[in-house]
């Protein structure tokens, strides 16, 4: 018997459901899709060995949260990738507005 149900095993519910069940409550997590994860799931959804993500692609949030960094996520085979540019804007004249991770070096390439 379950003292809670959380509906949807995507980041939000398998949260809530974490934080339940760490202050002792029985939780049933109900998935409607063959896999938990919801939009933050990746799966090979055009090419056999090609991955896509189905909606999330970056998560500084997932990085930034206090709530999950007190789970260990590394524990559990959560290994976060840091891109060489973080974001890029197509520009006129084939040029691009580049994001990275230095405030410095940004405003360096991004000039006057
Ligand atoms: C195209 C796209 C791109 C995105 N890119 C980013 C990004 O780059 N970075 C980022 O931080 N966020 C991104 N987001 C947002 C992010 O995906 C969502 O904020 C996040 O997935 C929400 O999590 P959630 O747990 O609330 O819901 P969801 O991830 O949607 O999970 C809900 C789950 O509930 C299940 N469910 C629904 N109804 C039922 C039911 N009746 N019974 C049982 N199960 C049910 C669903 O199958 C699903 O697994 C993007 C969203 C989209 C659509």
């Amino acid at each position: 018997m379950s003292d809670a149900i959380v509906v949807g095993a995507g980041p939000n519910g398998l949260a809530a459901a974490v934080a339940l069940a760490q202050r002792g409550l029985k939780v049933t997590v109900l998935e409607a899709a063959d896999e938990i994860g919801g939009g933050t799931r990746s799966s090979e959804l055009t090419l056999p060995g090609l991955l896509h993500d189905h909606c999330s692609a970056v998560h500084p949030l997932g990085v930034g949260s206090p709530f999950l960094r007190t789970l260990g996520l590394e524990r559990y085979g959560v290994d976060w990738a840091w891109p060489e540019v973080d974001l890029a804007h197509p520009l006129d004249g084939g040029r691009a507005g580049v994001l990275l991770r230095s405030m410095e070096r940004t405003v360096r390439g991004l000039g006057v």
